[in-house]
């Protein structure tokens, strides 16, 4: 097999979640090639054996193509879910009045047991409550330590399904014991990223943080309204967020998500924080070899926003043409940018910004140079993360060529708007940047930065210029 084109031609980058329809090396190979820069493994759902199997994967596919991929554990986090029901479900009508009670399970009738009672003690009348994913409504009728609830909607309620209250910060840990097992077994496996669902406070960040010990970044899952409230703090203490749009579709009206999509991009652009955007992206080819018109739209919405990356869910985890919804992604995100207004969308939140730091001022300087030579590309060489995401920051005019020997460094830059990372050995002083551009194929002049030093202040240590072809 010959080895993968060293860079894409897309500056937004692809994350896929595997699953039981895409973790064979065959599939997984094919979405890589097709697109992906990094793999989200769910753990809600299968084995940590799957897990496992995925990583492995994913290292030995990367290997054999020659270009660093990431690999994300998405942790479960604390969903709140009902317990189990004598006849595995309950049945209810229009308007009709129901109890909960504190316990994992129950066998009075019209009876949903709740395995939380500190959330029950928060419930007050006139709350609305959410299971199963949205699709059964009730209000609280009656606060109490078993509280009488009524039936939005007749239907149906199984065991263990999601339960929610609308707006509502309630009282839960920021990782179950399940998440923690989880989090220490990705941390063995040597994952690049973790992800935490349903976080509502920077706390809650600070307390996984704590657990991962810097060995990987965070990214916060925003699906929460207590997360949307606290966005500010949320983003100082994260590496990265994520637009969770599933359930924040479900503790929000479908007419909020936009409009919080947009508000969280920005914010993180902002503050210099990578920024996914997820769900049902591509929805309809779960069946379909095709997206519908909306959802192209919908890719494309992102693209303009300036996320760092676009994600697939069930599309490849179990959809039926993985490869194709990941090709097709890509072909979305790369028309998108060669639009004519791109640039000027990218430019547009630097209002927002705070004060530029010194690495700003160098990054925009590299930019400018390579735009004056006419360089297609700028070769950025730094032994810290943290410029590698001020330059991508940016949303500069030419992709970022980040050359390291350090593969945990080069997977995590996979996730960067506009980093392309490429393994080089050791690299000497001289002829490096000559070497970098060799490997890109990309033609035209290449302009350079790097730094000398690792002081992130020391601008001394920086030097710039260009190579001509
Ligand atoms: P999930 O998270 O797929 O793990 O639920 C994303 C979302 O809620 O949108
Ligand atoms: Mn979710």
């Amino acid at each position: 097999m010959s080895p993968a084109p060293a860079i894409r031609r897309r500056q937004s980058k692809i994350v896929a979640t595997l699953g039981p329809g895409s973790r064979s090396p065959k599939v997984v190979e094919l979405l890589a090639l097709a697109g992906v820069d990094v793999f989200r493994l769910n753990f809600s759902h299968g084995s940590h054996d799957d897990h496992r199997m995925a990583f492995e994967t994913v290292r030995r596919t990367e290997a054999r193509i020659g270009r660093p991929i990431g690999v994300l554990a998405d942790l479960q986090g604390p969903k709140v879910r009902v317990g189990k029901f004598p006849e595995g479900k309950i049945r209810f009508g229009f308007n009709e009045s129901l109890s909960l009670v504190a316990g994992e399970t129950t066998d009075q009738a019209q009876t949903i047991p709740v395995p939380h009672p500190e959330i029950l003690a928060v419930l007050a009348e006139g709350d609305e409550i959410l299971a199963n994913d949205g699709m059964v409504r009730f209000t609280v009728t009656q606060a109490g330590q078993s509280p009488k609830v009524t039936s939005a909607l007749p239907g149906e309620l199984g065991d263990r399904k999601g339960f929610t209250v609308r707006g509502k910060a309630l009282p839960v840990q920021a990782l179950t014991e399940k998440d923690k097992e989880d989090l220490a077994f990705a941390m063995d496996l040597g994952v690049d990223f973790v992800a935490l669902s349903f976080v509502q406070t920077a706390e809650d960040i600070r307390t996984a943080k704590a657990l991962i010990t810097n060995k990987a970044p965070l990214i916060a899952k925003l699906e929460k309204p207590a997360a949307i409230d606290n966005l500010g703090d949320i983003l100082n203490a994260t590496d990265g967020v994520m637009v969770a749009r599933g359930d924040l579709g479900v503790e929000f009206p479908a007419e909020e998500v936009p409009i919080i999509q947009r508000r969280i991009v920005r914010a993180a652009r902002a503050a210099g924080k990578p920024v996914i955007v997820a769900t049902q992206m591509l929805e309809s080819m779960i069946d379909n070899a095709a997206p519908t018109r909306a959802e192209a739209s919908d890719v494309a919405t992102a693209i303009y926003q300036g996320s760092d990356a676009v994600m697939l869910s069930a599309e490849t985890a179990v959809g039926r043409h993985p490869a194709t919804a990941v090709a097709i992604m890509d072909r979305i995100i790369a028309a998108t940018e060669n639009a004519e207004d791109h640039p000027a969308a990218m430019a547009q939140f630097s209002g927002d910004a705070k004060d530029d730091l010194p690495v700003d001022i160098i990054a925009d300087a590299a930019f400018r140079l390579a735009e004056n030579a006419g360089a297609t590309a700028l070769a950025l060489r730094t032994g810290s993360t943290r410029r590698l995401i001020r330059f991508s920051r940016q949303r500069g005019g030419v992709p970022v060529l980040y050359s390291s020997n350090d593969k945990p460094r080069l997977r995590r830059a996979q996730l960067l708007w506009g980093i392309h990372a490429l393994e080089m050995g050791p690299a000497g002083d001289d002829g490096w940047v000559d070497r970098v551009h060799q490997r890109s194929g990309l033609a035209g002049a290449t302009a350079w930065s790097a730094w000398r030093g690792e002081d992130e202040g020391d601008v001394s240590a920086w030097l710039m210029g260009v190579v001509e072809e």
